[in-house]
């Protein structure tokens, strides 16, 4: 089970290496870092859970947050209409994205870092990630072509830069533009990734 402790922060060298590509068939270790991964986020969601163990809730995690500099992450997380989008990811690629930049207008969060920000992170307003996906309860690697919009598509690209050793706080401008906010109102999406 991962837990706060387990967490490495911002300064943390990890956090700044790309990370590896993971090999196929995966192995014992990954499958139980990509259940483990996926399972601190649905935890986090648990207001019981978060009481209990003092861990923050999140939208997401990736490997290298946890010391583990491979390409994988999970995340679960619910768009506006309820769809929810739930994967342990490896080996994620953007294959197409727009033009068009948004961001999340209170701004982002994460796990690795322990302080207030200030400012707004441009992301794609949509993208194509195709990546190889772990079904924790069949045990089975499938692959997967996912179109992401909106702020879905933000929470998968904070974890897609996690691989790619960038943490958001790199990312931070006082306004962006032609970029425009992921959702009208800054409502408060407390929830990190
Ligand atoms: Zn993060």
């Amino acid at each position: 089970m991962i837990l706060m402790k387990d967490i490495i922060r911002e300064g943390h060298k990890t956090l700044t290496t790309v990370a590896k590509e993971v090999r196929l068939p995966l192995s014992k270790s990954d499958k139980k870092l990509l259940k483990d991964l996926l399972q601190y986020v649905k935890n986090s969601q648990d207001e019981a859970f978060v009481e209990k163990y003092h861990i923050r809730p999140a939208v997401g995690i990736a490997a290298p947050q946890v010391n583990v500099s491979k390409r994988m992450y999970a995340v679960h997380v619910e768009d506006f209409d309820g769809v929810l989008y739930s994967y342990a990811l490896i080996n994620p690629v953007i294959t197409k994205k727009t033009n068009s930049l948004i961001y999340l207008p209170g701004g982002e969060g994460c796990l690795s870092v322990d302080r207030e920000t200030e400012g707004i992170t441009p992301r794609y307003e949509s993208i194509t990630l195709e990546a190889m996906s772990y079904d924790v309860a069949s045990d089975q690697v499938i692959p997967v072509k996912l179109e992401l919009n909106g702020y879905i598509g933000i929470v998968f690209q904070h974890e897609l830069d996690h691989l790619n050793g960038i943490l958001y706080v790199s990312k931070l401008f006082p306004s962006i533009p032609n970029a425009k906010p992921a959702f009208e109102f800054a409502n408060d999406l407390e929830n990190e990734a």
